[in-house]
């Protein structure tokens, strides 16, 4: 922990000793672009592998890079950084060698975190045909780092803040990419939008009729509650 602290006190005299400013200005407020979805793994951290530094990407993590709709913790963060930050970006970020999917692909019971799982067994299922055709145990797992990234950039493209998103001024833009730990490297998997409209006619859903609905109901309730004696008709 010691080493934690001193390390801390260094960082803060490089930053200081570059850009004096630096922390006054982070101070101010933030104001990200991109919103990053990745995984725990500790091999894994947003901002070395992506040349980001501080203010510049709001980070989500958790076991193998899930959008789980309901997760409440990744629903807030995903409804700040859309509609409260505007990011122009969200990204899904997965890795080779994960070890929440190399999980999910075996048989095994592991605890608490099975039920997270069965989040990911359920992109196997989707999958099936093309995960078991791939012989390679290494390049089956592999893949199915690839198909988990692009039913999590699905999934995002299925929540409602994303679909008001969509019919706003300035969307942001989905995007799925893969790290390989052994090479460093990230590559985009191209989730186009034909892999994310593909589905609307089951999963999109139209916010204007759902407000329609509503404000007729409150009508109606308003109607209602006009013909009952108000507070102030009742003698005291
Ligand atoms: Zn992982």
């Amino acid at each position: 922990m010691e080493s934690i602290l001193k390390n801390n006190r260094q960082w803060v005299k490089e930053q200081r000793a570059a850009d004096p400013e630096f922390f006054n200005r982070l101070a101010d407020g933030q104001q990200p672009k991109y919103l990053f979805i990745g995984c725990s793994d500790s091999r894994v951290p947003a901002s070395a592998i992506t040349g980001t530094g501080p203010g510049e990407m709001f980070v989500h993590r958790n076991i193998a890079n899930m959008v789980v709709h309901t997760d409440f913790n990744m629903l807030s963060v995903l409804q700040y950084a859309v509609e409260v930050l505007g990011v122009q970006d969200v990204i899904v970020c997965g890795h080779y060698g994960c070890g929440g999917v190399a999980a999910a692909a075996s048989n095994k019971q592991y605890g608490l975190i099975d039920g997270w799982l069965t989040n990911i067994r359920d992109v196997i299922r989707v999958h099936e045909t093309e995960f078991m055709s791939v012989e390679d145990d290494e390049l089956r797992l592999r893949r199915l780092v690839e198909l988990n990234v692009i039913e999590q950039v699905r999934n995002l493209a299925k929540t409602s803040i994303i679909q008001n998103a969509r019919k706003g001024a300035k969307p942001p833009r989905l995007h799925g990419l893969v790290y390989d730990i052994k090479e460093g490297l990230l590559s985009d998997l191209k989730v186009e939008e034909n892999m994310i409209a593909e589905f609307d006619h089951i999963y999109s859903t139209n916010a204007q009729q759902y407000a329609a609905k509503v404000l007729e109901e409150e009508t109606n309730n308003t109607k209602l509650t006009d013909d009952k004696p108000k507070l102030t008709d009742q003698k005291a």
